[in-house]
C-alpha cells in the first residue's frame, strides 16, 4: 500500500533529473535555526550567498534571488524586460521550451516558436543559424528577446548559447537573450558573461543539490536597463527594489532562510579550489554523461539526442524499442528496485525515460542505477544486444576521476 511512511532499506535512488539527490552536508547545513532576516547576522548570509551565485553563473552582475521554484523565476525574467504585445522568438528544444513558451503567451507577449519541423526538433539543440536568419528577416526590430533553453531536461539535449549569441550579433539584431539553465547551471558549463547572456534563469533542485524551493534570476546590464522601461505587471518578481536592497545583503520581503544556509554549503562544494572548482565540475558531469551513454550503446537502446556535439552532461534520455511502454519499464524498476527514474514528458510521453547524472553523484551511485535500469529492462521484456552495465564499468574504471586521483597523491 502506498503511504508517506513506507521506508524501504537502504537509500532511494533519485535519479530523476531534478529535484536530484541533498547531499547529508547540505542537509545538516539548512538544519540551523531560522535566525532573524532583518538582523545583523543574515546580512552576512545574504552577502555570501549572493556572491557565491554570482561566481556558479560567472557574473560580475547582479543575481536575483526568489523564494519560488524555476517557473516564478522564468516569470521574472520575462516580466522585468518587455511589454504587453512585445514580439519574443522562442525556440522549441522540447518541453520545457514549450512551457515558457505557453507562459510567454499567458503573459500577452506575441510568441514565434521557432524549431525543425516534427520529431526533430526534439532531438537536436537550438539551430542559431536559423535564429540568425529569423533575426536578419526582421529589419525593423520588432523582436524584444530570443528565448532559449540551455539544457533541454525533458530531453537530455543541451544548446551552444555561445552561437546563438554569436547569431544575434551577425544579425546586428539589438533582442535580449534569455535562457533557462535551470538543470543546466552547476552541472553543465555555463558562462553569463562571457557568452553575453542578458537574462540566465535557474533553479535550486537540479544541479544545485538543495531541496526545491528557490530560484534564480542572473542579469546584464542591458536587462538591466530593458526593466527601467518594462511595462508588463510586476512587484514580486521587480528586480528594482530587489537588486538595490541586495547591496545591504537584505531582501525585501522573507526569503527563505534556511534553504540560504545550503545554498551558500553549494556554493562552497561547488567552488572548492581543493576539488578544482567549477571547471572541476563540468568535467565531472561529461564523464558520468559519458560513461551513462556507453551503457544505453552496449544494450543497443536509442539515445534521445542524436547530435553528439551536444549531449547533456546533466541527464540521458534513453528511448524503448516500439511496442514498450516507457512509463511501465520506469514503473517496474521503481517497485522492484526503488529507483527512480525521468518520465517522457509531452511529446515523448511513454517512448522514453531519462536517467539523471547532474548535482551529487558517484561513479557507484550511476552504476547502482544502471543496474537497476538493466534488470528493469530485461523484467520488462526488453532484448538488449549486450550488457550495459558491464560497458560503463569498462568506462569507469577506464577513465578515472581526475579529483580521486588527486586524493590518493
Ligand atoms: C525543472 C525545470 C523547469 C521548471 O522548474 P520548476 O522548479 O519545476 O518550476 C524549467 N525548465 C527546465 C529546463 C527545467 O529543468
Amino acid at each position: 500500500m502506498l503511504t508517506l511512511d513506507f521506508h524501504p532499506t537502504g537509500r532511494h535512488f533519485l535519479q530523476i533529473p531534478g529535484p536530484s539527490p541533498v547531499p547529508d552536508r547540505i542537509l545538516r547545513a539548512m538544519s540551523l535555526p531560522t535566525i532573524d532576516h532583518r538582523g545583523p547576522e543574515f546580512a552576512l548570509l545574504g552577502k555570501r550567498v549572493l556572491s557565491g551565485m554570482q561566481k556558479i553563473f560567472q557574473t560580475k552582475h547582479p543575481v536575483v534571488i526568489y523564494p519560488a521554484s524555476g517557473t516564478g523565476a522564468w516569470e521574472a525574467a520575462l516580466a522585468n524586460t518587455l511589454s504587453p504585445g512585445d514580439p519574443v522568438l522562442m525556440y522549441e528544444t522540447g518541453h520545457f521550451a514549450s512551457l515558457w513558451n505557453n507562459m510567454a503567451t499567458r503573459l500577452g507577449l506575441k510568441t514565434e516558436f521557432l524549431g525543425l519541423p516534427g520529431a526533430e526538433g526534439w532531438r537536436r539543440g537550438v539551430q542559431a543559424d536559423m535564429v540568425e536568419k529569423r533575426l536578419r528577416a526582421d529589419t525593423q526590430h520588432q523582436i524584444k528577446a530570443v528565448c532559449v533553453v540551455h539544457n533541454e531536461t525533458s530531453t537530455g539535449v543541451t544548446s551552444d548559447i555561445r552561437a546563438v549569441r554569436k547569431a544575434i550579433d551577425a544579425a546586428k539584431h539589438p533582442a535580449l537573450l534569455m535562457v533557462d539553465s535551470i538543470s543546466g547551471l552547476a552541472s553543465a558549463e555555463y558562462r553569463h558573461d562571457d557568452w553575453g547572456v542578458d537574462v540566465c534563469v535557474s533553479g535550486s533542485q537540479k544541479g544545485l543539490m538543495l531541496p526545491p524551493g528557490i530560484s534564480f534570476n542572473a542579469l546584464s546590464p542591458k536587462a538591466l536597463e530593458a526593466s527601467k522601461t518594462s511595462k508588463l505587471p510586476k512587484s514580486f518578481w521587480a528586480w528594482d527594489e530587489m537588486v538595490d536592497m541586495n547591496k545591504t545583503g537584505y531582501f525585501p520581503y522573507t526569503p527563505n532562510t534556511n534553504l540560504l544556509y545550503g545554498l551558500a554549503e553549494a556554493c562552497d562544494m561547488l567552488l572548492d579550489p581543493q576539488q578544482g572548482g567549477l571547471e572541476a565540475v563540468f568535467a565531472r558531469h561529461r564523464r558520468w554523461g559519458e560513461g551513462v551513454r556507453a551503457a544505453v550503446k552496449a544494450w543497443s537502446l536509442e539515445i534521445q539526442c542524436v547530435d553528439p556535439a551536444v549531449y547533456s552532461p546533466v541527464l540521458t534520455g534513453v528511448m524503448t524499442p516500439e511496442g514498450i511502454d516507457a512509463d511501465a519499464v520506469r514503473k517496474t524498476i521503481y517497485e522492484r528496485f526503488d529507483l527512480s527514474l525521468g518520465t517522457g514528458l509531452g511529446k515523448v510521453k511513454g517512448r522514453m525515460f531519462r536517467i539523471g547524472h547532474l548535482g551529487d553523484c558517484n561513479d557507484l551511485t550511476l552504476m547502482a542505477a544502471l543496474s537497476g535500469c538493466e534488470m528493469g529492462l530485461k523484467l520488462s521484456g526488453v532484448k538488449l544486444a549486450g550488457s550495459g552495465v558491464q560497458a560503463a564499468m569498462d568506462y569507469f574504471a577506464g577513465h578515472p576521476a581526475p579529483q580521486l586521483l588527486q586524493k590518493a597523491a
